[in-house]
């Protein structure tokens, strides 16, 4: 697996897709998704320069942060409540908030240790029955009443857009996060900030791109296609 190779594509893709949307590339995050992959290829990710990584089952990345240090674990995947105490100290970043009693559940963990944790709130955009996140027309209350939590800072919104779309499909929903985002910012929540938009992996980053996402979680055009035993 030519793993430099890969990641010297992919950001090429990425630079391009931003430069096309009048963006700076700077402003676009990849986070290399490494779920189910072993350290071997996280350590040559490293060596390439990848500061971000995202897993999606807690207790594997809780094990790949004491393995792998210096980098920076974002929770991309469902959380349950009873598995945040396994990554509370260790996450920079959980992209998958999608409920008060999660959002609570962090509130307690996090202050037990100090720390004021970040997090999106994760918006099921495309309605799609099976997927996680809360419905566009809920998210602004779920963020007010995250925001008065003290030890949760809400950064952004993610969404995962539905298989099977077309490329100006995914553009749509992708751009329907990004104006749910606006509109939430204009409500200036204390504690809400709407910086970071997480949107995009491999087969759609470059929509996620043009519509405004600051991160980008790409697995399999990394670290080659997924076996799950
Ligand atoms: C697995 C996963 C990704 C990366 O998917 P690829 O198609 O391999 O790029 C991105 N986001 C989430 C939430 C995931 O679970």
């Amino acid at each position: 697996m030519e793993i430099g190779k890969n990641l010297a594509a992919v950001q090429l893709e990425i630079r391009q897709a931003a430069e096309a949307a009048g963006r700076n590339p700077e402003d676009v995050r990849l986070i290399a998704v490494s779920k189910t992959k072993p350290v071997s290829m996280i350590e040559d990710a490293v060596e390439w320069g990848m500061l971000d990584f995202g897993e999606n089952r807690p207790q594997e990345l809780a094990e790949k942060f004491l393995q792998v240090p210096g980098v920076r674990w974002h929770q991309i995947g469902q959380l349950q409540r009873n598995k945040v105490k396994y990554i509370i100290d260790k996450a920079s970043l959980i992209h998958s908030v999608d409920s008060l009693p999660l959002a609570e559940e962090i509130e307690k963990r996090a202050a037990a240790i100090q720390k004021v944790q970040d997090i999106l709130v994760q918006v099921n955009i495309s309605g799609e029955e099976s997927k996680s996140g809360v419905k566009p027309e809920d998210a602004a209350a779920l963020c007010r009443r995250i925001g008065s939590l003290p030890h949760v800072r809400i950064c952004g919104l993610m969404t995962i857009s539905m298989a099977g779309l077309s490329p100006e499909g995914n553009f749509e929903v992708f751009s329907a996060l990004k104006r749910l985002s606006e509109k939430i910012d204009q409500e200036q929540i204390p504690g809400v900030f709407m910086e970071e938009l997480s949107m995009g992996m491999s087969h759609d980053f470059k929509e996620a791109i043009a519509a405004g996402a600051t991160m980008v979680r790409v697995g399999s055009s990394i670290f080659g296609t997924r076996e799950y035993r």
